[in-house]
């Protein structure tokens, strides 16, 4: 098949690798020139496992294309997708502006019937919308080609991307068009076996399952941040909870690991748009809300301890940071829990070293650009002088590290760990101060 994805993100350029890997011929389209100049040279501009190979593979032996020309592309396909950012809008809901500008170029540019498949994360009703954008600039052309516009949310995991694409455990088709769910099943075929994991449903609530399911994946976050606060209060310990209660088959373990927060390019952004979604119906969103509060002060909840322990002026003091990424296996930091802990020790006066394996120049270059940082080559520099060690991301680098070396470096023998990696009475007994969430 011949398929343009319009958008090279983390979803774009994942989806068209993984369609290409299976032999289809792909167009991969991005407005960043810089972008596609170094994709075609090999070089990807993000950090996701297992990508860049499939990138490169598929691009040498054709069946990977990468372009800013939309319209050649389209010549070339009779799918596309749209996988274009859709961020949070000043008001809270999904800024669309994106989406309509793809949808208005495709109305532009096809010369022949189209499916249009809305791969981004978008409020429900997006779907009728970009329907009505392309038909209207149809119009406008005198053509009338069938367009069909299909929702396919993404449930790729940044880290885990290729294979989750590779094998995922459903694929939500949201559509009422008889051969496009014929298209569909056959596209995704090698991925779903048999078409067991793909399941149809109408438009709408094909949009609205890609929010309802990001949200209750926040609610589980912070449904334990709450309980691991809790926890602190009054003497328990949330790791030993925490398998007591998943160990429940109807509770389940996954999820239920407190932390400093979720952060990320996705949770933070669709509980706030279904939020607005919800009150622009008339309905407000109690429970939501309440997930969003919680995961905005657990952000805090690190800071917060370091200033009971060390007190609020932090001046003179120097902290090692290890990990920027809103989470492992990644380069991304929107949303990432990193960025308020440094600004808030900054602004409290100390110095901070930090270490991340994959987004030091993201960092650099962008989201801590502004902060007066000291940016180390591994974690064993970032410690050296530093009066604690502060976890804020669970790379596996850091779940074994060197800890008699870790004495002879940090000033002071201190862990302030928002991963709840490591055990504490390991760490008591060789002589560490270890401070964890809900412990
Ligand atoms: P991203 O910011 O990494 O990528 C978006 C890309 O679209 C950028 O490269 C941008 O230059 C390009 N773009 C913007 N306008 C364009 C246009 N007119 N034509 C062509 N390209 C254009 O975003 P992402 O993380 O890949 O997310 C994309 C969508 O998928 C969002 O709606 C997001 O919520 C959703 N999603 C993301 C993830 C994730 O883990 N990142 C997972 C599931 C769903």
């Amino acid at each position: 098949m011949n398929i343009t994805i319009i958008g090279s993100g983390y979803v774009g350029l994942v989806t068209g690798a993984c369609f290409s890997e299976m032999g289809n011929e792909v167009y991969c389209v991005d407005v960043i020139d810089e972008k596609i100049e170094s994709l075609k040279q090999g070089i990807i501009p993000i950090y996701e496992p297992g990508l860049e190979e499939l990138v490169k593979t598929n691009y040498q032996n054709g069946n990977l294309h990468f372009t800013t020309n939309l319209k050649e592309a389209l010549d070339n396909s009779e799918i596309c997708f749209i996988a274009v950012g859709t961020p949070m809008g000043e008001d809270g809901s999904a800024d669309l502006q994106y989406v309509e500008a793809v949808a208005c170029e495709i109305g532009e540019s096809i010369t022949h019937d189209m499916i249009v498949v809305d791969k981004s994360t978008v409020p429900v009703g997006t779907a009728d919308k970009v329907d009505k954008i392309i038909n209207e600039e149809l119009k406008k052309r005198g053509e009338d080609y069938k367009v069909v516009v299909v929702s396919n949310p993404e449930f790729l995991k940044e880290g885990t991307a290729v294979m989750d694409f590779m094998r995922p455990e459903r694929v939500i088709v949201g559509t009422d068009d008889a051969d496009t769910i014929e298209y569909m099943k056959n596209l995704y075929e090698p991925f779903t076996k048999n078409h067991e994991r793909m399941i149809l449903m109408d438009v709408h609530s094909a949009e609205m399952t890609k929010y309802a399911s990001n949200s209750m994946l926040a609610n589980r976050i912070s449904f334990m941040n709450e309980i691991a606060n809790i926890c602190d209060e009054v003497g328990a310990d949330v790791d030993q909870v925490r398998k007591g209660m998943g160990s429940d088959s109807r509770i389940g373990h996954s999820f239920l690991y407190p932390g400093c927060g979720y952060g990320g390019s996705c949770f933070p952004k669709d509980v706030t748009a279904l939020i607005k979604t919800a009150t622009d119906h008339g309905y407000d969103a109690k429970l939501l809300k309440s997930v969003e509060a919680v995961n905005n002060e657990q952000k805090y909840y690190l800071v917060n301890k370091i200033k009971n322990i060390l007190g609020d002026d932090l001046s003179g003091k120097t902290f090692a940071i290890w990990g920027l990424a809103f989470k492992p296996e990644t380069d991304d930091m929107r949303e990432a829990s990193s960025i308020i802990i440094i600004r808030e020790l900054l602004n409290a006066g100390a110095k901070v070293n930090v270490y991340d394996p994959k987004a030091m120049t993201s960092a650099r270059e962008f989201y801590l650009k502004d902060m007066d940082i000291n940016y180390c080559d591994n974690k064993y520099e970032a410690l050296d002088g530093a009066d604690a060690m502060v976890l804020v991301t669970e790379w596996k680098e850091f779940r074994s590290p060197n800890f008699n070396y870790m004495k002879e470096l940090l000033n002071n023998n201190l862990i302030f760990d928002g991963r709840n990696q490591y055990n504490t009475n390991f760490l008591e007994k060789n002589g560490f101060e270890y401070h964890a969430v809900g412990k």
